[in-house]
């Protein structure tokens, strides 16, 4: 296996080379578990540990390694590395961490295309496809639905689906498939190009895992942990999350997510709702919020039939989110510096002997 393999390219060979890195080694963060990860580089896997310096200079959780990132390594031991540095990301695929206000938590980066996976039998939920798709659109990642599980399914139930997602999310293809007769997966296989990154985007119970194992061939599942010595001698059990394929392309298969909280997300929003944002400029306030003003081009529309009112609901919905959270950002920075100011203003004191 080369680095190629993994994805490697030659805009991030140029960063290695402009940036001082040419005496470090590369890996890909294939798995994360605690700030314990997991590096694949062309030999082997290392456990990977980050170095002192990354840590202090990490300005939020965003600037730690994440599954998918590029990192700069050295230290070799039979099975450990140091990490230096992450490459910078092609795309970051980010949703708001869930329990933690304002925080970002990244889901994946260095992906080119996202597989927005959902099964047709049951929770089937455009408006958890939007949300994705928003999250995708951010990130200028290259979305696809995939409608798993149309083994269980009547054909007119099958259509019905196609057709609500086709009149509200016209541009975004649709594959349908089941594992279970195998339908469809050629399409996939397809599409799936050698040395492009794919993550497979979706709530627990949808198949995710079940496509990767047909997708590779093999049942990945089974022989997809990996027992491991910590620091603390205890074994733990990692879950690999990245995987090169046979047809050579990269999949990240993601911990199935219960929420999928918007963080900011202003250009993910114009693009998955861009027939709602058009109209918008029309709306007789500049400030206009689309939900009580008159003269409003959005509410005429919907009135009208012209936008989806359940669509439109989501997007007011995602709007609320993502000003909450930039609010909640705003407010943690101004706390920051509050802090910063007294702690200045503390040792100031501390040098004028008043302590
Ligand atoms: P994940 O949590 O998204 O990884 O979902 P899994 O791959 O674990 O699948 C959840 C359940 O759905 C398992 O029992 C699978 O066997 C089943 N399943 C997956 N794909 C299909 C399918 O196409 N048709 C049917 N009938 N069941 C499927
Ligand atoms: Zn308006």
């Amino acid at each position: 296996m080369t680095l190629e393999d993994l994805g490697y390219n030659s805009s991030l060979e140029s960063y290695r080379t402009e940036h001082d890195l040419a005496n470090f080694g590369v890996g890909r963060v294939i798995a994360e578990h605690k700030e314990r990860y997991i590096v694949k580089t062309a030999i082997q896997d290392y456990e990977g540990e980050i170095l002192g310096n990354l840590r202090y200079t990490a300005q939020s959780r965003a600037d730690f390694p994440a599954v998918g990132d590029w990192v700069a390594i050295s230290d070799y031991d039979t099975d450990k590395v140091l990490i230096h540095a992450v490459f910078p990301r092609s795309s970051i695929l980010q949703r708001q961490a869930v329990g933690k206000k304002g925080d970002a938590q990244i889901i994946a980066t260095n992906i080119d295309t996202a597989f927005i996976v959902q099964a047709a039998d049951r929770g089937f939920s455009i408006n958890r496809i939007e949300r994705y798709l928003t999250i995708c659109n951010d990130s200028k990642v290259n979305p696809m639905i995939i409608l798993n599980k149309i083994d269980l399914v009547s054909e007119d139930i099958l259509s019905e689906l196609l057709e609500s997602i086709a009149k509200r999310l016209p541009k975004v293809p649709v594959i349908a498939i089941s594992n279970t007769t195998q339908q469809g997966l050629d399409v996939v296989k397809t599409l799936i190009e050698k040395g492009k990154t794919y993550c497979l985007l979706g709530s627990s119970g949808v198949g995710k895992s079940t496509l990767l194992n047909t997708l590779s061939g093999q049942e990945l599942m089974k022989t997809n942990t990996i027992s491991e010595h910590t620091s603390r001698g205890r074994h733990v059990t990692t879950h690999r999350e990245l995987q090169v394929l046979n047809n050579g392309g990269i999949i990240i298969d993601n911990p199935g997510m219960r929420e999928v909280g918007i963080t900011e997300v202003t250009e993910g929003l114009e693009l998955t709702f861009e027939t709602i944002l058009e109209l918008a400029k029309q709306c007789k306030f500049k400030d206009c919020t689309h939900t009580t003003e008159k003269g409003c081009a959005v509410i005429a529309a919907v009135d009208s039939g012209e936008i989806d009112a359940m669509s439109y609901e989501n997007y007011l919905k995602m709007e609320r989110e993502k000003e909450h959270f930039e609010a909640t950002v705003a407010e943690k920075r101004k706390k920051d510096k509050a802090f910063g100011k007294m702690v200045k203003e503390f040792k100031n004191a501390k040098k004028r002997g008043k302590y």
